[in-house]
């Protein structure tokens, strides 16, 4: 006969082994759920390489647009003295007989871009009601934003969702629009709740496989609302506004199908190519001859006409909206090259606030320095990369938002936009150092400009 303590050993390892079994089938419904709705196949990166070349002169530039434009290379930066470029295993010898024809020089800076791409996804973890339920009485849904693997789309959500459930009275969060594929674009406000506060506001995720920009923006979150009553007064006298995924779609599809995804995932009628640069589709100075693109197949397509995408429209209504409630700066996060940019984007001449955005772009550069002696460059878009047209920023700016600044964050192109997971959260810090720094120079001298003034923008 078996002795009770026998059986209650049996018992529990049988009911052990039954949690097992249900965990296992919960993550293997998450996996299904992580799927691909769509049938449309992965784009695959085997034997593709990236590749760091020198660039001396406009001859230089001008091989580098030919590869481009022949489909040799995929360009991932083009600056006046480097380029970054993806190659394609077939295309090695190729290229780097027309590179070195010219005399130029590439170093290879990853060298197996389908390992790295694997690496970065985060492992589909068992979720369901009972897992991740946190708080004292374990009333309240967790999430499963881990900070060194990139999030699904669904994670953010999740995270964004947990803290406004868990910090009640600091976030507040709405969905600001809907994607062309119908995912909610959010926003979430942190706010102590004084109506005298001034309002910043960040984006992130326009451009779908810049991923590093799109937790920079979630670590800004988790650490400003979970150390609120420790953040300085210029912080906490602030309402930040902030949209992390701009573009859910695009993220989607570069988490699922091709990593360097970069536009939304707009069917374009009489054309098999899809997607609009949602930063290329923006009102002020939206395509100039010669430096946008017209034609729906490139990376840079800036769509039919101005606020053609309904997630460009969720942004122009909510800056609208923004403008009345106090919201006196902006800041879009991107990635790669180390800049801290201002406008204008599109024209040679500068802003009349030119003096202030230099100043204050400046200082953001400084502080991310002191932090921890990473060198980022302060410049206006068209002067210190190229000029770019129907821009987020121009907009933001010529419709009243004095501080309007695209910063591209880490690196300068060692990783590109493969940078590895595990520096999300540092690479998160920084920016919140930037954007701190940011919320003390406001502060200091600012005089709203009256709306009507700007007019001739
Ligand atoms: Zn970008």
């Amino acid at each position: 006969m078996p002795s009770l303590h026998n059986v209650l050993l049996i018992a529990t390892y049988l009911l052990n082994l039954c949690d097992r079994l249900i965990l296992f089938m919960a993550a293997s419904q998450i996996e299904t759920q992580d799927k691909p709705t769509v049938n449309e196949s992965r784009v695959l990166y085997d034997g593709a390489q990236v590749w760091k070349v020198k660039l001396r002169s406009r001859e230089d530039i001008a091989l580098i647009q030919e590869l481009v434009e022949k489909e040799d290379v995929s360009i991932w930066k083009l600056l006046p003295k480097k380029a970054i470029i993806l190659v394609q295993m077939d295309n090695k010898p190729k290229v780097r007989r027309q590179l070195s024809s010219q005399g130029l020089r590439h170093t290879v800076v990853e060298t197996d871009v389908q390992r790295r791409v694997e690496e970065q996804k985060v492992e589909p973890v068992a979720w369901d009601d009972k897992t991740l339920r946190v708080g004292k009485d374990k009333t309240q849904l967790g999430h499963r934003m881990i900070w060194h693997k990139y999030p699904t789309v669904e994670v953010v959500q999740e995270y964004m969702n947990y803290l406004t459930r868990n910090y009640p009275s600091l976030c507040k969060q709405e969905v600001i629009g809907k994607s062309d594929e119908n995912n909610a674009i959010k926003m979430l406000t942190i706010s102590n709740g004084n109506p005298k506060n001034k309002g910043i506001l960040l984006v992130s995720g326009s451009h779908a496989r810049e991923w590093i920009a799109i937790t920079s923006a979630l670590v800004i979150l988790h650490v400003i609302v979970s150390q609120f009553d420790k953040q300085p007064e210029y912080v906490r006298n602030k309402d930040w506004h902030v949209i992390p995924l701009l573009n859910p779609d695009g993220y989607r599809y570069s988490y699922i199908h091709d990593r360097f995804w970069r536009k939304n995932r707009k069917n374009i009628s009489n054309t098999h190519c899809k997607g609009v640069d949602i930063n290329r589709n923006f009102g002020t100075d939206w395509y100039v001859t010669g430096v946008s693109e017209d034609n729906p197949c490139k990376e840079l397509y800036g769509g039919p006409h101005p606020f053609s995408e309904p997630e460009s429209i969720a942004l122009r209504i909510t800056v609208e909206r923004l403008i009345r409630r106090r919201v006196v700066a902006m800041v879009d996060f991107h990635s790669f090259g180390q800049l801290i940019l201002y406008p204008w984007c599109a024209r040679s001449y500068p802003s009349r606030d030119d003096r202030v955005l230099n100043a204050t772009a400046g200082q953001m550069r400084a502080a991310i320095l002191e932090y921890k002696g990473r060198y980022y460059t302060a410049g206006r878009t068209y002067d210190a990369i190229y000029p770019a047209t129907g821009v987020i920023i121009d907009w933001v700016h010529s419709s009243g938002i004095r501080h309007s600044y695209v910063i591209e964050g880490r690196d300068r192109g060692d990783h590109g936009f493969l940078m590895p997971p595990a520096y999300i959260m540092e690479a998160g810090q920084e920016m919140l150092i930037a954007v701190t720094r940011l919320a003390r120079e406001i502060d200091k001298d600012f005089i709203i400009v009256p709306r009507s003034k700007l007019h001739w923008f």
